[in-house]
């Protein structure tokens, strides 16, 4: 499978620390980690890079333009 986001291939065997997209549930909390009950695979994944660039809120692809 590739990156939804760069579609760099991404081997969910043997690449660690990449991400795959699922829909779920999250226990509320006030703390702590999050954790997905019921995790339905909605067959996306991203790399890592793109990952971190979306979560340090860096739209990805707008990258080179900075
Ligand atoms: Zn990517």
């Amino acid at each position: 499978m590739n990156c939804c986001y760069c579609s760099k291939t991404i081997s969910v065997h043997t690449d660690s620390g990449n991400y795959r997209k699922v829909a779920g549930w999250v226990k509320l909390r006030t703390k702590g980690a999050n954790e997905v009950a019921l995790a339905e695979d909605l067959f996306e994944y991203a790399c890592r890079s793109c990952m971190a660039r979306l979560k340090s809120g860096v739209p990805v692809g707008q990258e080179k333009l900075l």
